[in-house]
């Protein structure tokens, strides 16, 4: 496995590599989700890049970047374990060298929840994504639906900016009780550690109310909210109830489903999740077209 350091062996490494080539952006402290991304990459590709970089840009200036968990011994042996071809580790300086300048704004898709409660952050996710993709040039990228408005939000940048590389969706991987595993959980205390399953089963409970024919995203969204206050030790930072594609907030859930978004503290922790609700068969308040007068 090779480990590169600056832009000019990228570009050599790069050079020298055939084949198909999958990416895994990451920002390290790898767990099982990251590595299932590459993991798949594997599958898919001849050969699989993971860049390693705390990307500043994407954090506001009261947020997190100096607590964010950083381990690059221990996640060059998962990769290494892992099959990685390569692991791109630049410094901050090399993304964003004095006097840069050029951003890229996915706008709308940007605006609403992560972007509302995290101004500035969709840009800087935005920015590197699209320099990395420029720089390691892959066949296909991998991101996690883990963070599904940055999915939403990369795609749309690629679409529109014929980026020629595919974006592959990956499953959010999660612990026993259901917490989506995110580098963040290292920081939560014990007791705040068995208080954040509670997002996840906030939301399989809209996921149940939605099998049992509930279609109104309000009603939805508050079933969510309740069950989340429930819990002493978590905050809502948000809850949103919202189409899957543009993640406008919807009314009621059609044939295409809602994703369900939630932002919570939890202790010190700002944790995300989303599931999808999506209806299996008709409603109660819907008929079969035969049955239509
Ligand atoms: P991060 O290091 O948090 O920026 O995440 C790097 C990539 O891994 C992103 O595409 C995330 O969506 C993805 N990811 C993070 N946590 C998970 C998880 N629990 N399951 C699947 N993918 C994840």
């Amino acid at each position: 496995m090779d480990v590169v350091e600056t832009l000019a062996a990228l570009e050599t490494w790069r050079a020298a590599t055939t084949g198909s080539l999958g990416l895994v952006p990451t920002m390290g402290a790898l767990h099982e989700g990251h590595l299932s991304l590459v993991e798949r990459a594997r599958i898919e590709c001849e050969r699989v890049a993971v860049s390693i970089f705390v990307n500043p840009t994407q954090f506001g200036p009261n947020e997190d970047f100096d607590r964010y968990p950083r381990d690059l011994a221990s996640d060059l042996a998962l990769l290494e374990r892992q099959g990685a071809t390569m692991v791109f580790t630049p410094t901050a300086a090399l993304v964003y060298p004095p006097g840069f300048s050029t951003w890229v704004t996915v706008e709308g898709l940007s605006d609403r929840w992560e972007g509302a409660s995290r101004p500035g952050h969709f840009r800087g996710v935005a920015t590197v994504v699209l320099k990395l993709l420029n720089l390691v040039r892959p066949t296909r990228a991998y991101f996690g639906e883990k963070d599904y408005q940055q999915l939403r939000v990369i795609e749309r940048m690629v679409r529109e900016l014929n980026v020629p590389t595919r974006i592959v969706p990956c499953a959010t991987v999660r612990e026993a009780d259901g917490l989506a595993m995110s580098s963040r959980n290292v920081n939560l205390s014990p007791e705040d550690r068995r208080a954040a399953a509670v997002l996840f089963r906030s939301l399989r409970l809209a996921q149940t109310e939605v099998a049992g024919g509930e279609r109104d995203a309000t009603t939805l969204r508050m079933i969510v909210e309740k069950s989340i206050a429930a819990e002493p030790r978590a905050r809502i930072d948000y809850v949103a109830v919202a189409d899957p594609r543009a993640l406008e907030p919807i009314g009621r859930l059609e044939d295409g489903g809602a994703v369900c978004c939630v932002a919570a503290w939890v202790g010190g922790v700002r944790l995300i999740d989303n599931m999808l609700l999506v209806p299996s068969g008709p409603g109660p308040a819907r008929r079969s077209p035969s049955h239509q007068p």
